[in-house]
């Protein structure tokens, strides 16, 4: 039996769950039709929150009605609670006040959670560069998507949010790395950015040898 950091007691159980999740699951998961499976049924069945915190949320709203329809992306289910959504969508301005709320609500949300920062004051703080507003969402949550426009109209949240599927579909389900001690830490690793390492490090090179 250990104790968490957090006043979490494991047990046994857990600890053998934990290893088994590392050292069985992780691997199966790694497999490519299986991991396009399962990110195929993780982008066909996003569950975002029901949040909103200005302008936005009203083409977000929108997007959710049926001249637009988001159930068409597998998108449209709004929950109530973090803890039965996948997804936010931060849709307007974050004040400094609101800005523990947001992480809050997103250390509630179960992983794996994907983060959309909808419109200019979400993503940079937009219009209002004051002593009241966050310039930016990602300065407190970790944010996948940035969609621009005060406001975006609803194509482009649809836009944004068919972006975030293709993040997804090339994700690792296995990069939850599950310790002994019950933390799980998730690690970005996409198709390709090895690749892209690769290729950074070619031009590095030829930058210098010029
Ligand atoms: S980006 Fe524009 S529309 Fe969206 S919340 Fe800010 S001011 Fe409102």
């Amino acid at each position: 039996m250990a104790e968490h950091p957090e006043g979490i007691v494991l047990t046994t159980v857990d600890a053998i769950f934990n290893a088994l999740r590392r050292n069985v699951a992780a691997p199966v998961l790694n497999v490519k039709p299986v991991r396009d499976t399962v990110n195929w049924a993780r982008k066909s069945a996003l569950w975002p929150m029901t949040f909103g915190l200005a302008c936005c949320a009203i083409e977000m709203i929108a997007t959710g009605a049926g001249r637009f329809d988001i159930d068409r992306f597998g998108a449209g289910v709004f929950r109530p609670s973090p803890r039965q959504s996948d997804l936010i969508i931060v849709a307007g301005t974050v004040t400094l006040k609101m800005g523990p709320v947001v992480r809050r609500v997103y250390d509630q949300m179960p992983e794996p959670k994907w983060v959309i920062a909808m419109g200019a004051c979400a993503s940079t703080g937009g219009p209002f560069d004051s002593y009241s507003t966050m310039q930016g969402v990602d300065r407190t949550i970790p944010v996948d998507v940035y969609i621009p426009g005060c406001p975006p109209r609803p194509e482009a949240l649809l836009y944004g949010l068919m972006r975030l599927q293709d993040i997804i579909m090339k994700e690792a389900p296995s990069a939850y790395i599950f310790e002994s001690d019950g933390t799980v830490h998730r690690q970005r690793q996409l198709e390709g950015d090895n690749e892209a390492r690769e290729t950074d490090a070619e031009e590095e090179a030829l930058t210098a040898a010029r």
